[in-house]
């Protein structure tokens, strides 16, 4: 006879891992599946580093997820003694009337400053001169402004994710990895979840797998997930201590097009080597299993030589290492995070749009509260699944 399990979840990148480390606390009987070995390279969450910022332009709705965030990756810090984030600071540069929109909101500087205003968050508006004052390395146009808030930082993803799987293994919880789960059927008695191996039971059921999300979520809602291919590149520094978190901060450059969003990392000392180099697109969609992991000459060219080279001094052309990770945006670039509209006993949980890893510790608490409880302290109002439905 197969267990029955409070909840399961399905999935366990940023998102999952946390919901499974949250829901394993509370004692309940927890199942987590997931079809590859996380932490992993072919989803989401990987590349070493991810920024955070405590004042969040895309929206006011999200600054009380990232601040819980940074208490429970405080907690893990000490409940693991592994170091989950480095402060660095972070700057958002772009010219006062760029006619490119990130994460959904027009002048990003501008939002930034206004949800850190209200909220009470330490930050500055710094000119160009004022930049290259601070960081010799960086090479802003005359015309561009930035926005500073000192107390920002990088997180480490993996270990994140592998910290929480940890720490739900320690409570108890129940992890397959390995296992694709192939569908779900939800009844009034409870759950069944099927996968390649068999079937599993539970009360509920949380969905929480990425990019591959349009697969598991209800048909009607899946073309409101498009997956994007983002490519993230290593370079190499003439003194890689130049770009050490205590001295370089993460910089989101946003130029004047669309074409023109990239972001440079500082370079912790036990990472990756060399010196971590997004871009952003969302023009092409991509199938996640069927997404082009091979980076080409042309992009590692256009990284280094159209968008880089002119705004970063102490980079070499040496590309030492290059990853393929995805997006899953939604029209209108926020979370989705809701109950399935046919059953209370489903949550879907989307929380990506290119932003999600720095909400996702508390994102997690939050799915297992709707499990568990069946509702959040959490404002979760601007994340329901109806809004994926455009109006023909
Ligand atoms: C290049 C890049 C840079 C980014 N930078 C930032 C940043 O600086 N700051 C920030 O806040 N956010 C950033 N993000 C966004 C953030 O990383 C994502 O929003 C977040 O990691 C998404 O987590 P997830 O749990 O939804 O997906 P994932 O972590 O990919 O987890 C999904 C999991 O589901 C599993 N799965 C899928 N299908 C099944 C199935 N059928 N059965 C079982 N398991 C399944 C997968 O194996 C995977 O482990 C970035 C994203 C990318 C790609």
């Amino acid at each position: 006879m197969a267990r029955h399990y409070d909840v399961i979840v399905v999935g366990l990148g940023a998102m999952g891992s946390a919901a499974l480390y949250q829901a394993s606390r509370s004692g309940a009987n927890i199942l987590g599946i997931d079809r590859y070995q996380p932490p992993h390279t072919l989803g989401s969450s990987h590349g070493d580093t991810r920024i955070t910022r405590a004042a969040i332009g895309e929206g006011e709705c999200y600054v009380p997820l990232v601040q819980r965030s940074g208490e429970i990756w405080r907690e893990l810090e000490s409940a693991s003694g592994s170091t989950l984030f480095h402060r660095s600071g972070g700057l958002i540069i772009a010219p006062p009337s760029s006619n490119a929109t990130f994460h959904g909101e027009g002048d990003f500087v501008e939002a930034s400053a206004r949800v850190a205003t209200r909220h009470g968050i330490a930050h500055e508006i710094i000119d160009a001169e004022e930049i290259k004052r601070r960081h010799p390395l960086l090479k802003p146009r005359e015309i561009d402004r930035a926005y500073y808030e000192p107390g920002a930082g990088v997180l480490r993803p993996e270990r994140c994710i592998s910290t929480q799987l940890e720490q739900a293994r320690q409570a108890g919880a129940t992890i397959q990895t390995g296992e694709k789960a192939t569908g779900y059927q939800a009844s009034a008695e409870g759950v069944t979840v099927t996968t390649e191996r068999g079937a599993y039971y539970a009360d509920k059921l949380i969905l929480s797998a990425g990019a591959w999300m349009g697969d598991l979520a209800p048909e009607a809602y899946r073309a409101g997930l498009r997956v994007c291919r983002q490519v993230i590149y290593w370079f190499e520094a003439d003194d890689i201590g130049l770009f050490d978190p205590e001295v370089f901060p993460w910089v989101i450059w946003i130029g004047d097009t669309l074409e023109d969003f990239w972001s440079s990392f500082p370079a912790p000392r036990d990472g990756l080597s060399g010196v971590k180099l997004v871009t952003e697109q969302y023009h092409t969609t991509t199938r996640p299993d069927e997404v082009s992991r091979e980076v080409t000459a042309e992009e590692r060219d256009d990284m280094y030589y159209r968008l880089t080279r002119p705004r970063i001094d102490g980079l070499r052309d040496k590309l030492i290492r290059a990853e393929v990770c995805m997006y899953t945006v939604t029209p209108d670039e926020h979370f989705v995070i809701d109950f399935h509209p046919e059953s209370e006993r489903v949550i879907i949980a989307s929380p990506c749009s290119g932003h999600g890893f720095k909400h996702s510790a508390a994102v997690g608490e939050t799915l297992a509260q709707l499990a568990l409880d069946g509702e959040t302290e959490f404002d979760i109002s601007s994340f329901g699944l109806a809004r994926l439905i455009s109006p023909h």
